[in-house]
């Protein structure tokens, strides 16, 4: 015994400090011990091979997931409420069915296309191709963009169908083929008799407006048509007048402008606004009722040809072979006839056929 104090007298620096590295070592066993039984996750549940086919499994759970987030910080992200989708052009035509109070100008700029493109794609369901022939109910194929929907037919060929189009503008037989909506194959380009295509900027002869309201000119057999208007055989002479002016106050337009499907122009005019007479001239009808639309509708002949028609009138106030000057009061606007709400409807024609009013207006 007094042998190992002597030991450990003398060699008391050695002892300690050995001491002391096994405490640090036992130390660090431990705290290394105790991190691993902390940190051990649960052991999972195995699903075990069942004899059977139809038996139940054991159901695995899914470890809790970490609910505060606050123990992992990281770069947060922000909330992206609003999706975006980039504006792509539509290819396919949209079926639209026209309600109440539905005007085609106002169904046009919902869908950003011209009114004619809507009355090219619906051969045969618009009236008269007139946009003003809306009736609740009725289904509009609405294009994808300015051009015409078109029904392949037995013997077509897209030069045909290019050529007949272009009546207002001219197709390339390779617009229809590339037109992405037409899902047409490239590498040997068909379509099968009866397929609905789109021919992108196509256009059709519109019904002729002149078939329903022939022009009357001042002399008899100025009529073009078959209608039962009578007219005409007022007098040979008379004024001539080719300086037009507007027959409102204002040269504003409500609702159609002049374009293929709509022969003239509809001017600002609440009911009972003045109408006057655009130039001097011969009235050569005068004439209340429906009028396939028009109306209570006043026709003064100009000379040269020159015929301005004024239509959806409340009121007439001159009557057939009457002389009137320029700006003479003719009647008064309203909404008789197809008229989506009281305008005038004005039209210019030459010779028979219609014209741009704009163009002659002072
Ligand atoms: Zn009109």
């Amino acid at each position: 015994m007094n042998k190992i104090l002597q030991f450990l007298k003398a060699n008391r620096f050695n002892v300690t400090s050995w001491g002391v590295t096994a405490l640090v070592v036992a130390a660090l066993l431990g705290s290394t011990f105790w991190w691993t039984q902390v940190g051990a996750a649960s052991p999972a549940t195995r699903p075990i091979p069942t004899a059977q086919p139809g038996q139940n499994q054991t159901s695995v759970s899914l470890p809790a997931p970490v609910t505060n987030s606050m123990e992992f910080p990281g770069i947060g992200r922000a909330l992206q409420l609003k999706t975006n989708i980039p504006e792509r052009p539509r290819m396919d035509p949209v079926k639209y069915t026209v309600s109440r109070g539905d005007a085609m100008y106002s169904i046009a700029k919902q869908f950003n296309i011209k009114v004619d493109s809507i009355i090219y794609s619906n051969k045969g369901v618009i009236k008269y191709d007139n946009p003003q022939f809306l009736t609740p109910g009725l289904q509009l194929l609405i294009p994808p963009t300015d051009g015409m929907y078109y029904t392949w037919k037995d013997g077509d060929t897209f030069e045909s169908v290019a050529a007949k189009s272009s009546v207002i503008a001219k197709v390339k037989p390779e617009d229809i083929i590339n037109f992405p909506g037409n899902n047409i194959d490239l590498t040997d380009p068909q379509v099968k008799p009866g397929t609905i295509i789109f021919i992108p900027g196509g256009s059709r002869t519109l019904f002729d407006w002149s078939q329903l309201m022939p022009t009357i000119s001042r002399v008899n057999n100025g009529s073009t048509g078959t209608s039962d208007f009578g007219g005409g055989g007022c007098a040979t002479g008379g004024p001539v007048d080719n300086v037009f002016h507007s027959p409102t106050n204002s040269l504003a337009i409500s609702g159609y402008d002049y374009s293929p499907s709509h022969l003239g122009i509809d001017l600002a005019a609440t009911e009972g606004t003045p109408i006057y007479a655009a130039a001097a001239g011969i009235v050569t009808m005068a004439q209340g009722g429906d009028n396939y639309g028009y109306g209570n509708v006043i026709q003064i002949d100009h000379g040269n040809g020159f015929v301005t028609l004024y239509a959806h009138l409340s009121q007439i106030n001159v009557s057939r072979c009457e002389i009137v000057g320029a700006g003479s009061l003719i009647g008064l606007a309203g909404a008789t006839g197809h008229a989506e709400g009281a305008h005038l409807h004005f039209e210019i024609r030459i010779g028979g056929s219609n014209v741009n009013p704009h163009d002659y207006l002072q």
